[in-house]
This record gives C-alpha cells, structure tokens and sequence, in this order.
C-alpha cells in the first residue's frame, strides 16, 4: 500500500474520505488508481483534483448513501454512470441487515479490508470479473449471519445446517459470516483455534486463494499443482476435515507448512500458502512506498523472500516494543518457500495489464 497528497499538502491513506486538514471530501479515482481531493464539477458530479488525470467521476453509491466506501467510478462529464457501484462493491451479492444495531459497522469494516485486498490483486494483475462482466468464474460475495435463535423466539428447531453460515468459497460465491467483523467475537475464535492471527483482511485473501484455485488451476494444472501440494482427490476434503478436527494438526507441521491449518488437506495448503504470498508481496509494497528498502523489482523471488524475513524480523520487534503481536510468527521453512514460488510463477503467468497504472513488475 501507498498513502496520497491532499491539494492541500495533507498526507491522505487508501481509507480516507475526507482531508482532516483542509476537510475536502477525498475518494479513490479508478483513472490514475490514487485517493485525491474530489472537486465539485459544474455539471455535477466531481473531478479528480489530480492534475495528470482530472478524470469526472460520481461516487459510489456505497460511499455517497451508504458510507461504507470511499471509490468512485469514472463518467463521461454530465452523464449517468453505468453502474452505480465501484469495482468492489459491484461484487457483493448479499450485504448485512442494515436495520439491526451494528451490521453498519461490520459491514463497514469488511468493505475496508475487501477493498484492500483487492488494490492488491490489481497490483498483482489476478484477473476478476462478475456475472455481468460474462467473466468465466462470476466473483460474488455474501456478507451474512446465523440468525441468532435466542432473539427469534421459536426458531430454535429452524437452525439447520442451511442456516448456519460458514465463512468459505464455493464456486465463485464467498461468503463471510459478519460475526468475524466483529472484534471481540474473531479474538474470541483466535484464541479457541490457537491461532496466530485471525482478521478480515486474512480471510478475505484465504477466500480468494480457494477462487484462485478455482479459476486458475481447476481443470486446467492440476496435476503440477498435485506434485507441489498432494493429491487433493485422496482423501477426500471432507475425510480430511473430520480427521483434522478428530486428531488436529500432525506435531511437525510447522516444519511444513505455513499454518496447522494448512495441513488440513492439500486446498487448504494451497490457500494459506497463497495468502502468506499475499501477505509477503503486501508488506513488501508497502515497505518500499514508505522508503523503508527492500527489493525495487519484484521479479526475483528469492530477493522476496530475503527482504521479506528480514523486513519480518524488524517488524516483529518493532511490534514486541509496543506490545503488539508479531507480523510475521515464524520464519518461512523451505518446504513452504517452495510452495510460494509456485504461487509466484502462477500469479505472474496469469497476470493481465492494468490500464493507466504502474505494474508490479
Ligand atoms: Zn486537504
Ligand atoms: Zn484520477
Ligand atoms: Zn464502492
Ligand atoms: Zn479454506
């Protein structure tokens, strides 16, 4: 991640929609990809106050009624935008019940780290595409709750499986259960699963990593993918699932995997192997953009992982000074380096140009 400037000289950061000092109100311009100053245009609407750009945009519903978001969509100067979503919103399928205390916030909180990941997979050039756009694996997301029985009186026996939302992917369609927007309840389950970390933005990149999987290698690699993380047919996912949560995680797993639950079943391995590459490439960007070194090309993946390790151990100790849990819990073993090269060499073959931005080259 990067931060921005305000018109006014003011830093501005990727979740801002509004200058704290000069109190313009500020959004992300999809043209030159930057979080500007928005300036009211004559025939309505706003423009980018960048002056390479000066794109006319509208903001997005979400942000101008909703306020959970802070895009903006580019329209020709005094016409309608076609959609009247931002290109992450356009994705949601379902979002929380706004009229119950709260599901504002959560679904505010989980916008903000959708929205982040997804600058990333644009960094990245991860194709994505909805329904609408025809794309091959429509991308959608439900933001959803188990209905709470002990509000609904005499729904309890209603509770089926059906019922009970469980945070996955299936077939292009990821669903969050808006409980994890909560803090208190994710610290909760982070502690009952013996987690390192649990947040919104990890799941929402563990999600995409079963998409990706989806898209990407589904039909298409995965015998190579079979040669790098086990055969994903034999045992089975759910034999697996009950076994894991039978016997838990084998003792060593650490010696090969990037998390207990990576060793789970051999998708699973794929998805918290892909999302620590997120979390690598992520960090290291954002380290550069805040003059804090590391690799200036992203081509060379050993470099990555060095600059990644060191950066980690920095920031680990950085963050024991403040009390703060560690960015990166534990160095990365061989066996799991191996596995993100793969992830590497597949993002970069399946990358796609961004219009009018820098790539991660
Ligand atoms: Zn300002
Ligand atoms: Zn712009
Ligand atoms: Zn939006
Ligand atoms: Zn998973």
């Amino acid at each position: 991640m990067r931060t921005f400037g305000c018109t006014c000289g003011e830093i501005l950061y990727y979740d801002n929609t509004q200058c704290e000092t000069c109190g313009s109100d500020v959004g992300y311009c999809p043209m030159c990809r930057q979080v500007v100053a928005l300036r009211h245009h004559e025939l309505g609407g706003y423009l980018c106050s960048n002056a390479t750009c000066g794109a006319t945009l509208t903001k997005c519903y979400n942000y101008d009624v909703e306020h959970v978001c802070n895009h903006c969509i580019a329209t020709p100067a005094g016409q309608a935008p076609r959609e009247n979503l931002c290109n992450c919103c356009r994705y949601n399928h379902t979002i929380p019940a706004l009229d119950k205390e709260g599901n504002r916030e959560k679904w505010q909180r989980l916008e903000i780290a959708k929205r982040r990941v997804f600058y990333q997979l644009d960094l990245l050039g991860l194709p994505r595409g909805n329904e609408a756009d025809g794309f091959p694996l429509p991308l959608s997301f439900e933001f959803k709750e188990t209905p709470d029985p002990s509000t609904t009186p005499g729904t309890t026996d209603m509770l089926d499986d059906h019922e009970v939302v469980m945070t996955g992917h299936h077939n292009g369609k990821i669903t969050i259960n808006i409980h994890e927007a909560d803090p208190v309840e994710r610290e909760r389950l982070r502690v009952a699963f013996n987690e390192t970390n649990r947040s919104l933005i990890g799941h929402f990149r563990h999600e995409l990593a079963h998409y990706y999987w989806d898209l990407l290698i589904k039909d298409k690699q995965e015998d190579t993918c079979r040669t790098i993380f086990g055969d994903h047919n034999n045992p089975s996912y759910s034999d697996a699932l009950e076994r894991y949560y039978q016997q838990g995680p084998p003792d060593d797993w650490a010696l090969n995997y990037a998390s207990a639950y990576a060793s789970m079943h051999p998708w699973e391995d794929f998805a918290e192997t892909f999302t620590t590459y997120l979390e690598m490439v992520g960090t290291l960007d954002t380290a550069r953009n805040m003059n804090l070194g590391g690799p200036g090309v992203y081509t060379d993946f050993d470099a990555m992982i060095a600059a990644y390790q060191k950066l980690g151990s920095a920031i680990n100790e950085m963050n024991r000074t403040m009390g703060l849990k560690d960015l990166l819990s534990r160095p990365l073993v061989p066996p799991v380096v191996e596995k993100m090269r793969y992830i590497h060499q597949l993002i970069r073959n399946c990358q796609i140009p961004m219009q009018g931005t820098p790539s991660f080259s």
